[in-house]
């Protein structure tokens, strides 16, 4: 395989090109919101920042970078936490926004589909599918700022991955600029098409290294005639996932959400956030939020607590709130959708987006739990999708200390928890993706098969290794 020439700077006779080609509009200020991530862990270098208009303008950006071999790192939300939207160093690249495209172009309602442009904001999109009395049921806590194109990037998760499948499982159909600036015209609404490969479930989680995706069509389900939750205090990791298998088979597919948490996320919310109400006082060890929702004539309440019955019953529940409303409802999810927030604010050493087979959750945390107390006298704050089998686990330093001041053990406590997903058959990027935080993860961790096979494609669809140098694969 022939190692790419170096990348040229966008500066220079390259920017008067790109001026020359793209309206005045296109190009924007590159500022703060470009070059910082969310948790502040990396800040990008230099850069010329174009927002295109439309799929020919991106399109022809994207080319112009082909023929003079500059690096391209597509933009959504800029929400991502594995540093896949920005690059610290290296020959400044074109950071290429997806921003000003960001219209619904088409609402299909009888066929379920949606098409967005890649540039649509999350909420945007679940807001023009409520108005048609749909749902599009993808949901994050960055669902205000994160945009449609980032989130398949990505391959974003969330808290309704139990019921209606990840951003992959969303999608039909992709519109996206390939690393030579063809334009790729796939925005099928098929349900069923067996054509050979598919480049749609190559370019969903490649994080922009293989293309820039610039319009989707999305899968839209009914809204729910009813939906409730109950936040729920449980014994152990155990009995949480006990009382998963209790909610299949007593509430069956009406249930959306089953979240874990630990007692230290609503401990980081009293420290940095006192104004989030905090529904079980004193806070439990361990908790659970259950959201259902169902199709109108099931009666949702008397399932809920009929299913609650059962759990105390069996022992798994010890103390519970059922939601009596809507706002009641919200704000089990305000304190959940909050606890990331507070990590932010309480500052982390280090923190692990991490999958195991489900039936490994309570021998995962167990066993993590130890190594990394062993390492130090380290806060967890251990919460996620355990329907999914994904937790975000996520070390801080004790009380009253910065995390600074814990640095020299950031990474044997990721090598620590890492080596035991690993080892318990689990994913080390559950949900968040590889970025270039955990670029040396993934050639520490992965198959060596696959690894060869992805770099294999990485070089045959981008022979210059312009798009998004250095994220998911190292460059050169
Ligand atoms: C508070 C908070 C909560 C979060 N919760 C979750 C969660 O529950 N589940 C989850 O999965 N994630 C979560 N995230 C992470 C993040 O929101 C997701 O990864 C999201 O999908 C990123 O979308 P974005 O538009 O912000 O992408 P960006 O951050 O802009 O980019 C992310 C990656 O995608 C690439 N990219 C962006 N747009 C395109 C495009 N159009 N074509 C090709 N490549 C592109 C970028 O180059 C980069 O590599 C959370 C983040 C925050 C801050």
């Amino acid at each position: 395989m022939e190692t790419p020439m170096p990348l040229t700077p966008a500066t220079g006779a390259f920017e008067a090109r790109l001026r020359a080609i793209l309206p005045a509009a296109a190009f924007r200020d590159y500022t703060d919101h470009y070059r910082l991530e969310p948790r502040g862990s990396y800040r990008g270098a230099d850069a010329l920042l174009v927002a295109p208009a439309d799929t020919g303008q991106v399109a022809a950006v994207v080319r112009a970078c082909h023929e003079a071999r500059v690096g391209v790192v597509p933009f959504g939300g800029g929400t991502g936490l594995v540093g896949g939207q920005l690059m610290q160093g290296g020959p400044p690249p074109v950071i290429l926004s997806l921003e000003r495209m960001a219209a619904i172009r088409a609402l299909h309602p009888a066929e379920d589909v949606l098409v967005a442009e890649a540039g649509a904001i999350l909420a945007d999109v679940q807001a023009a599918a409520a108005r048609a009395g749909r749902l599009f049921p993808l949901g994050l806590a960055s669902e205000g700022s994160c945009r449609i194109g980032g989130n398949l990037a990505t391959n974003a998760g969330g808290v309704n991955v139990l019921r209606y499948g990840n951003a992959r499982a969303l999608c039909l159909g992709l519109e996206a600029v390939l690393p030579d600036g063809s334009i790729w015209h796939g925005l099928t609404r098929l349900r069923k098409d067996n054509t050979g490969y598919d480049l749609r479930d190559l370019l969903i989680g490649a994080e922009g290294t293989l293309g820039v995706i610039t319009a989707a069509s999305l899968r839209l389900f009914p809204r729910p005639a009813s939906e409730t939750a109950a936040l729920l205090a449980v014994a152990s990791p155990q009995a949480a996932l006990d009382l998963l298998g209790l909610a299949s088979e007593t509430l069956g597919g009406s249930v959306s959400a089953f979240e874990l948490m630990h007692r230290n996320g609503m401990v980081f919310l009293a420290e940095t956030m006192p104004e989030v109400r905090l529904p079980l006082d004193p806070a439990p060890e361990w908790s659970v939020l259950v959201d259902v929702g169902a199709a109108a004539g099931l009666d949702l309440d008397a399932a809920l607590e009929h299913f609650m019955e059962a759990g105390v019953e069996r022992g798994l529940i010890l103390d519970g709130v059922l939601a009596q409303n809507a706002a009641h409802r919200a704000a089990f999810w305000t304190m959940r959708e909050t606890i990331p927030e507070a990590n932010r604010r309480i500052g982390s050493v280090s923190s692990h987006d991490i999958s195991v087979p489900l039936g490994a959750l309570p021998e995962f945390i167990a066993r993590a739990d130890a190594a990394v107390t062993a390492l130090g006298p380290f806060r967890i704050n251990c919460f996620g999708h355990v329907g999914d089998g994904n937790l975000h686990y996520n070390v801080f330093p004790p009380q009253g200390a910065s995390a600074a001041a814990f640095a020299a053990q950031r990474k044997p406590v990721k090598m620590a928890v890492h080596d035991l997903v690993h080892a318990l058959g689990g994913s080390v990027s559950a949900e968040h993706g590889i970025g270039r935080l955990k670029v040396d993860d993934l050639e520490r961790y992965a198959d060596p098969a696959r690894l060869a096979a992805m770099r294999a494609i990485k070089a045959a669809l981008d022979q210059h290794g312009i798009m998004n140098p250095g994220a998911v694969l190292r460059a050169g």
